[in-house]
């Protein structure tokens, strides 16, 4: 699978992480169902934006992308998604993109003018075919001068930009200058995944032209189909507006952690949302994602504590673990239905607390479900809130705090005033200070 990953001129934003994590997500579930996976996404580090930065920031290509490069593999390990087989880098693949210009030049799909080489889209009879694009509402067979740069046809797109003053530049057959953006991903993809492929991903902005001319570089090539399935993810939106660097309303991870965010809900609150739907950032939606997170630690925390029985009666926990794990495989397979794999769990979650309460565990039942779950988190990857916690360098997360106040409550209610009054020193001599009220017990960091 192809993923179009970061232009590498800024830190991504949380609308771009929503698309890596929905291909996150998208392989993680491919695993579950029993494929193999073979994952590339690629780093855009030369095009327009990355060469104004170097410039403006006077240092060369490769010392202005490397933080944003190393910035965007942090933020992928903050959210907790896993690494692909293969992250190419544009500039490390100009030999494959000239190869691949030459065999449309060879064809007639491509033409050079003023150092520059164009795709011939006229020569493209299916071009369209993946965004339903009309070309012929286009007018056509105009010369114009687009770009700054000299097109037979105005629909046409660049395939090699020739170098201009100060830039960046390579040797090719047509001069110095530099790859467009859309020949990258067919070049890097065919070398690393073959001529055709099983599935190509990116977020809805890059349906057209983004993928569309990758179609028809690609294609007219090799004459074989590129991609067997196309799949985008729906942006994240804020205030009904995509969030995007240009309209500047974006928010980074780091943004994000610096309000005191949980990116482990954050993570959870993007799995709620179908890939194919827009998922409005709201700080509440955040905060409703951090206390579904929280049921699910409290089951865990209480199963911890719960006893099992030796009685004759059959286990409720094994049919509701096998159901779990049908109903959770079957919404994935859906369309990648991740709402409904949660509704499954929390299911189970239910099912899971009756038992406890009921006292109808049966020995092995504490280890079912904890199997069940991880296996179930190899996708959704939010669970293990210890995995998370590892993540925080000092002091107590928030979490760590609710679960050591839920064991401080269950220590009371069993009158274990000795663990209870453990509990409020530990958590006094880490400058978090109690308030027992009505309700339950509230803290508040010093
Ligand atoms: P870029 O770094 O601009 O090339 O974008 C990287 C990826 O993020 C692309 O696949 C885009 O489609 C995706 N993307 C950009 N903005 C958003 C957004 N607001 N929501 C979801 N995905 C986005
Ligand atoms: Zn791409």
């Amino acid at each position: 699978m192809y993923t179009c990953g970061p232009t590498v001129y800024n830190t991504a934003h949380i609308g771009n992480m929503r698309t890596f994590l929905f291909e996150d997500v998208l392989r993680r579930s491919l695993v579950f169902l029993g494929w193999q996976v073979e994952q590339v996404m690629n780093l855009t580090d030369v095009d327009d934006k990355t060469i104004d930065g170097a410039a403006s920031a006077g240092v060369s290509l490769r010392e202005f992308t490397q933080p944003f490069i190393n910035s965007f593999f942090e933020d992928l390990d903050r959210l907790h998604i896993q690494r692909a087989e293969h992250y190419p880098r544009a500039t490390e693949h100009i030999a494959e993109m000239l190869q691949l210009i030459q065999a449309l030049v060879e064809k007639g799909y491509a033409y050079e003018s003023d150092g520059s080489v164009f795709f011939r889209i006229g020569e493209d009879a299916d071009y369209g075919k993946l965004s339903g694009f009309d070309l012929s509402q286009v007018r056509q067979g105009e010369r114009v001068a687009s770009d700054n740069y000299d097109k037979e046809d105005v629909r046409d797109f660049v395939l090699w930009k020739g170098a201009k003053e100060g830039e960046p530049a390579w040797d090719s057959p047509w001069g110095p200058g530099r790859p467009g953006w859309h020949l990258e991903c067919s070049a890097m993809g065919m070398k690393y995944l073959g001529e055709t492929f099983d599935i190509h991903c990116g977020g809805v902005d890059n349906i057209f032209p983004h993928h569309e001319n990758e179609i028809a570089q690609s294609e007219s090539a090799t004459g074989k189909p590129f991609v067997h399935t196309w799949i985008h993810a729906e942006h994240l939106i804020v205030d009904g507006e995509k969030m995007s660097k240009s309209l500047g309303n974006f928010y980074t991870l780091q943004d994000l952690l610096d309000r005191g965010a949980d990116l482990r809900a954050l993570r959870y609150q993007m799995l709620s949302v179908h890939y194919r739907k827009k998922l409005n950032f709201t700080f509440d939606g955040l905060a409703d994602a951090g206390a579904a997170l929280k049921r699910l630690d409290e089951m865990r925390f209480r199963l911890l504590h719960a006893t099992e029985s030796e009685s004759e009666a059959d286990s409720v926990i094994i049919p509701a673990s096998e159901k779990l794990l049908q109903e959770f495989g079957e919404a994935l397979a859906n369309d990648l239905n991740t709402s409904e794999a949660l509704a499954a769990l929390f299911g189970f979650v239910r099912e899971v607390n009756q038992a406890i309460d009921g006292e109808s565990l049966k020995v092995g039942d504490r280890r079912r479900v904890l199997d069940a779950l991880a296996r179930v988190d190899q996708v959704l990857g939010v669970l293990d809130a210890d995995e998370w916690r590892d993540d925080e360098i000092d002091g107590l997360s928030d979490e760590e705090i609710d679960l050591l106040l839920v064991e401080r409550r269950e220590a009371r209610e069993a009158r274990d005033f000795a663990r209870a009054d453990e509990i409020r020193d530990q958590l006094t001599a880490q400058g978090i200070v109690l308030e027992d009220t009505p309700t339950g017990t509230r803290w508040k960091r010093q």
